[in-house]
Order: structure tokens, then sequence, then C-alpha cells
């Protein structure tokens, strides 16, 4: 007798199980408190939502019946200008998500390999499973900065399509320093470089300005982070312009839907108000490590993203979490080697990081009275 999942593909079969998220409804049910009461620090979203004209545009929106453009042709020129880059350079994806799939759909072979360096994003791995990739992790040292000459190596052993490098670096926060950035664009294989955090990066990190000269280079940005857009799904990628025809023949023909393309648009025709925000954030960031810093228990890493990871010099990470959520702070933890000791904080409003400090306060209080 053959079951149903007799008919999945074998490496489908094989992979880990789905990891839930759960929305803010279901939280608010399982945790007893009202949705606004939730200080929500799990998932790096940001904390003041986008700009009011999005609410307006979305409003607005006249043609829902008919298809988005399959080429989203509005927001791409916006972000060409905005960029310095020529229109026929970006392919928007419904998230940066979708473009890190696609690259892959578009360059795997299955059995081709990958470089991923954990501690990262776990998006790389999971699409390089789903794309039967063999993915070479090459581990970060202990404090996050890359392996160079193991990456060199594993370049040469295994012929890697591609390398995908965070910056800055989710879970620390850290940049791709230029020197490191040098070396890697030099190896064969594509260099895909995703700046989901970048605008809090400030000092210009971005290596977005470097695709026009490098014909292995590809930069990934999103709406989700700086622009508040997480729900809404809209990304983008600057490439090598010859690979462009290829994502565009290979994408969902209508991956980006009106609502996300008209928010995206109406943010970029505003971006000094955006901009408002995520200056308040790395203000907020600057503050929450200063005074994270001066807790006994916990020891910050530097960020230049909407985040910060702290080690957990005693005790257990997991069991904060734990405490923290019954409280209604959802804070991230990572069962993972090398961070299975740390947790992870977004940055919240002014309010919502007072709240953090003072549970962590009210959890330290405890340890010691123990
Ligand atoms: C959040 C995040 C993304 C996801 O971006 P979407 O545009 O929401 O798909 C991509 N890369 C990194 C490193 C992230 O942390």
């Amino acid at each position: 007798m053959i079951t149903s999942s007799d008919l999945v593909r074998q490496h489908i079969q094989e992979m880990p199980p789905y990891q839930p998220i759960y929305p803010l409804d279901v939280l608010s049910e399982e945790l007893g408190l009202r949705a606004d009461q939730l200080v929500k620090l799990d998932a790096n979203e940001n904390p003041y939502g986008p700009i009011p004209e999005v609410q307006a545009a979305l409003a607005d929106l006249d043609s829902i019946h008919i298809y988005p453009d399959p080429e989203s042709r509005q927001i791409r020129r916006l972000l060409a200008k905005h960029h310095q880059v020529p229109e026929d350079s970006i392919v928007i994806g419904a998230g940066a998500d979708e473009l890190i799939d696609l690259i892959m759909r578009v360059v795997l072979d299955p059995g081709d390999t990958l470089l991923n360096c954990p501690p990262t994003f776990s998006m790389y791995a999971f699409d390089g499973a789903l794309n039967q990739a063999q993915v070479v992790n090459i581990p970060r040292k202990s404090d996050f900065s890359l392996d160079i000459p193991a990456l060199i190596e594993a370049s040469q052993k295994y012929q890697p399509k591609a390398l995908f490098l965070a910056n800055p670096n989710n879970p620390d926060g850290g940049i791709l320093s230029p020197g490191d950035f040098e070396k890697l664009i030099e190896l064969p294989g594509l260099l895909v470089v995703d700046e989901a955090y970048i605008q809090f990066s400030r000092n210009d990190a971005s290596y977005l300005s470097r695709v026009e000269q490098h014909p292995n280079l590809i930069v990934l940005q999103t709406f989700s982070k700086w622009a508040g857009l997480a729900g809404l799904r809209i990304g983008y990628g600057v490439f090598p312009r010859n690979l462009v025809p290829m994502l565009m023949k290979a994408k969902q023909p209508y991956n980006v839907s009106s609502a996300a393309e008209a928010a995206a648009v109406i943010t970029m025709r505003n971006l000094q108000q955006a901009q408002t925000r995520i200056d308040r954030i790395i203000a907020q960031r600057e503050y929450l490590f200063q005074e994270l810093a001066a807790l006994p228990n916990l020891h910050p890493y530097p960020s230049r993203a909407n985040f910060i990871l702290c080690q957990v010099k005693d005790g257990s990470a997991s069991q904060i979490k734990d405490q923290l959520r019954k409280q209604g702070i959802l804070i991230r933890y990572f069962n993972k080697p090398g961070l299975s000791d740390h947790i992870r904080f977004s940055i919240g409003t002014e309010a919502q990081n007072n709240q953090l400090l003072a549970a962590l306060k009210g959890l330290n209080y405890e340890n010691s009275a123990n």
C-alpha cells in the first residue's frame, strides 16, 4: 500500500519539521494578555510600524481585482533612483526570503554546494535543503567574525555556487568588514550579501553600490524591518544585469501584491519620515546596550542592526526566555550550536525597552535572592 507521504520527495521527507511562529492573536490568547500588552521583541519587527501614509495608501487601492504588475515597475523605478543603480538590475520579491529561494532555484542543481556561515539567518540553510544543495557550514568564530582562511579553503575544495552572508549578521548585529568583503568577492561563485538591517547600520556599511563592478555580487534588502512592512512581504535584490532575465522568468509572475508595492512606493516617497523612526530605533539601541551592559548576568554584543544579542553568563538562556514570556515579553532564544547560552532582543519602543529592562532586573534579583 502506497500512502500519500511515500509520494513526497525524499529530501523533503528528511527535512526537520517546520518551527511554528505564532501570530499576535494566538499569543494573546495563550498568555491571557491583550495583543497590545504583548511586548514582541522576538522577530526584529519595527515597533513603530509603517509611516501613517501607508494605511492611507492601502485604503485608497483601487485596482485589487486586477493582477499586480509582474515587473513591479513603480517600485523598481524609485529604488533605482534612490540607490543610483539601473532599473534592470533590480528584482522585487515577496520579502527578501523569496529572493533567497529564487536565487537558489535559478543557480543550483541538486548536489551543488552552498557555503553558509552559522550562526546566521536560518533561511540560507533551510532554502539550501529545500533546493537539494549540499550546504557546507564554515562556522563563525566565537566573536561572530568570519573564518576567512576556512572560507577560502572551502571555496577551493567544493567550488560552491554561492556564499550567503548577512550584513549586518543576524543574530549578533556585526557588519561584514571591508577587508573580509574584498577577500570574499575574489572567490568564484556568487557572493550574496543580505542587507535586511543595513538601514540601521549608519556610516554606509552597504555593499549595494559595488554590484555594478562585480559580476558575482548580489545585494538583498527589504522593507520588512526599517519600513515596518513585514506583514506585506516586499523585498528587493540588486543583481548583475545578466542574471535578472533569468530570475524574472523563474519567479512566479505575480509574486508581489499590489498592496505591498503601493506601501513600498509611498514609503520611498516619504523617506524622511521613515528615517525618523530608524533614528529613534538606533538611539534606543544605544540606550538599551548601555543598560544591558550594566546588568551583571548579561554580555551584550555591539550591534549595527535593530536587535541586540546577549550572552547569558550565569543560568539558563531558555529559562530567561520562558520567564519573560509569562510576563508577555517575547524574546528570541536559539537552541543551536554556539548560541544556546544567548538571547536576542529586538529594539522596541522606549516603553517596551524599559519594560524589558525592568523584567530582566527582576529576574536577576530573584536569582541572587535564591
Ligand atoms: C528578517 C530577515 C530577512 C527576511 O526579510 P523578508 O524581506 O521579511 O523576507 C532576510 N534576511 C535576514 C538576515 C533577516 O533577518
